[in-house]
């Protein structure tokens, strides 16, 4: 299957912390997150898509200014194929590599774990609101079995940058579920709760969701903190 690269940005300062990076997107997920603000990323449009080629070719111009590449989506690790593109920049550009996923293909991440450097996982919701609520076409054991063994293989990765992420979508995060989702969260690692944005929700339920107040998010990362995880708010 060809790897459906549907976007690309030269130069970002937020999505590989402290390095300057280019951002390349893939399109296809596996979820429906109502929050998602990423929705035209969820079918694969033939006839945007960007060649591995010409992102190559990108890359390498920015060679001498960027330190990193950042692999995002929809869900990179749908592709198996995506894993040989990785090793290709890693190799020839030597480039920083982080991915983003949703932790739900743990063989991918440790088919690409040689080459990627950071590795931020998603955590959504508990196993079963993965199915009733986002939309995965699996069963709440495997995803718990799934993102069970992305943590188990991310904490035997010493060197790694890895960090955990939440999006704090109230009808699927709330306290009681954050303590169901934190059996995914390795204690020792950056757990960051950031705020849903309605505005750019594909879904019309979430567009009409009021958002936690910064202090109801502050109250669930210190309630985390008191569980012993090392809670984050990202703004
Ligand atoms: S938030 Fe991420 S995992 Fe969820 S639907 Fe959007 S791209 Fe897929």
């Amino acid at each position: 299957m060809t790897i459906p690269f549907s976007g690309f940005k030269g130069t970002t300062l937020v999505d590989y912390p402290g390095k300057v990076a280019s951002i390349i997107f893939v399109s296809g997920c596996n979820l429906r997150c109502p929050y998602c603000h990423n929705g035209r990323l969820f079918q694969v449009d033939k006839k945007s898509l960007i060649s591995p080629v010409f992102l190559m070719e990108k890359l390498r111009e920015r060679k001498e200014f960027i330190e990193a590449a950042v692999f995002s989506g929809g869900e990179p690790s749908l592709y198996e194929e995506l894993a040989g593109f990785i090793e290709e920049v890693k190799e020839s550009l030597g480039l920083n590599i982080k991915l983003d996923t949703n932790g739900l293909n743990p063989p991918f991440i440790e088919k690409v774990s040689k080459y990627v450097d950071y590795f931020a996982i998603d955590i959504k919701a508990t196993p079963m609101l993965y199915s009733t609520l986002l939309g995965a076409d699996m069963s709440s054991d495997e995803v718990r079995s799934n993102l069970m063994a992305t943590k188990q293989f991310l904490e035997t990765q010493s060197g790694k940058i890895v960090e955990y992420r939440t999006t704090l979508y109230p009808p699927v995060v709330s306290l009681p579920f954050l303590q169901e989702m934190s059996a995914f969260v390795p204690r020792n690692a950056s757990w960051y709760l950031q705020q849903f944005v309605a505005a750019t929700a594909w879904s019309k339920e979430a567009q009409q969701t009021p958002p936690y107040t910064n202090s109801q998010i502050n109250s669930l990362a210190n309630s985390l903190k008191d569980l012993g995880y090392h809670a984050l708010v990202r703004n």
